[in-house]
Formats: structure tokens, sequence, C-alpha cells
């Protein structure tokens, strides 16, 4: 499966969907993420956010793509949505990942708002919460009990926002990683809203019934 996700600053798909992003990884999925501004503004003397960004792609084993737009000014219109639309259609993309659409922050909504215009042929669109969601009600949660502490080495290569005191707490991300798991019935979750979801039920090729018939050769 192709799966992109889209975030207006570095760290912000970490926080969103990053353990998320980990088991699609781990299922042997084709994972980028597009971060539409090199988040200048949050920029802490001497780091480079771009390049914590590419560090925690890295640790994440996802392709990086960058959106060129300046930190504070994200368009939600065509400009956005062109770029978006260019990733996809590079990808193959079949699930797109996004910002919630109720959020303080002007960058987090109009990527929003230009994501979902440029998944509109996508069969499934999830929306993820960061610290500047308001009014988040998600309905469908991923187990990332496998996948948290990951997640949480990956947030640390954003060293200047963890460093920063607020952006980066990852004692709060710990939390509500169990918070949101407890609201859907598991232990440890990552949480979305979801404009579409194509829930695809059939068999993973690891389990392919070829493989299960060499498996029972040799057992
Ligand atoms: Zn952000």
């Amino acid at each position: 499966m192709n799966v992109l996700a889209v975030g207006a600053h570095p760290d912000d798909v970490e926080l969103g969907c990053g353990a998320t992003l980990l088991r699609h990884v781990a299922r042997g999925d084709d994972v980028t993420i597009l971060v539409m501004t090199a988040g200048q503004r949050g920029q802490v003397e001497g780091m480079s956010r771009h390049r914590e960004q590419e560090d925690a792609a890295s640790r994440l084993g996802v392709r990086l793509v960058w959106g060129g737009f300046e930190d504070g000014s994200v368009p939600e219109g065509p400009e956005a949505i062109s770029v978006i639309d260019r990733v996809v259609a590079d990808i193959h993309a079949e699930v797109l990942y996004t910002h919630a659409s109720r959020d303080t922050h002007q960058d987090h909504r109009a990527t929003a708002t230009a994501s979902l215009a440029a998944a509109r042929r996508l069969p499934s669109v999830l929306q993820f919460e960061t610290p500047s969601s308001q009014g988040f009600e998600p309905t469908v949660y991923v187990d990332v009990a496998d996948s948290l502490e990951d997640k949480l080495a990956a947030l640390r290569a954003h060293l200047s926002q963890v460093l920063r005191v607020g952006p980066v707490d990852l004692e709060a991300i710990e939390a509500q990683a169990r918070f949101r798991g407890f609201q859907g019935r598991i232990r440890y979750a990552e949480a979305f809203e979801a404009p579409r979801l194509a829930w695809d039920l059939s068999t993973p090729e690891a389990l392919a019934p070829v493989t299960r018939l060499a498996v029972a050769a040799t057992g």
C-alpha cells in the first residue's frame, strides 16, 4: 500500500501519526511524508529543523519530500493543492494522513484543507491530532503498542522542539497514546478523524495461500 502523510511543519507528522506510519513500514508499505514548510519560525539558534526532519524521517524509515512554503503562510488553495497533487500522483498514494481541520494554527488548517482537496480521489483519508487541535473527535484507533517507543525515538530527533518545552513533550505524548488506547478499548493508540476509510480485509501477503502451503509442506 502506498501511504502519504502531509504535515505543515517538521515534527507534525511524527506527533500525529508517527507510530501508525511505523506500523505501515513494518507491514512493508511504501510511506512518504510531505512537510509543507521548513519550520523556520520555531527555529532554535544553531539548530536546523530541516536536518532534524531528515533525521526523524530516516528513523521512521520513510521518504521525505519538502513542500517549500513559508512557515506561517501555508496557502490552502491551488498553489498548495497542486504541490500535494503532484506527490499523490508520483507515489500513487492510496491512503492520505493529514492534520485535523479544527486547529488554532493557520498552517495546520490550511494544510488540512489543501490535503483534503488533493485527496479527493483517494479511498482513505485520515486526520490526526497535534497539541493545537481543537475539539478533536476521533472514530478510528490504530493499535500502536509495538511502535510507540520508536515514535518517541523519532520525536527525539526534533531536539530543538523537545528543548523548547511545549511543542514536543514526550511524557504527554505517551500519556495521550495511553488515553486514546483507553478510548479505543485497547492499550496504546493513535486516533484519527476519518472523512473516508476503505477497510481492506484481503489476506495480507505474508499469509497468502502459497506461503501457507509452503509452510505446511516443510512443517
Ligand atoms: Zn505544526
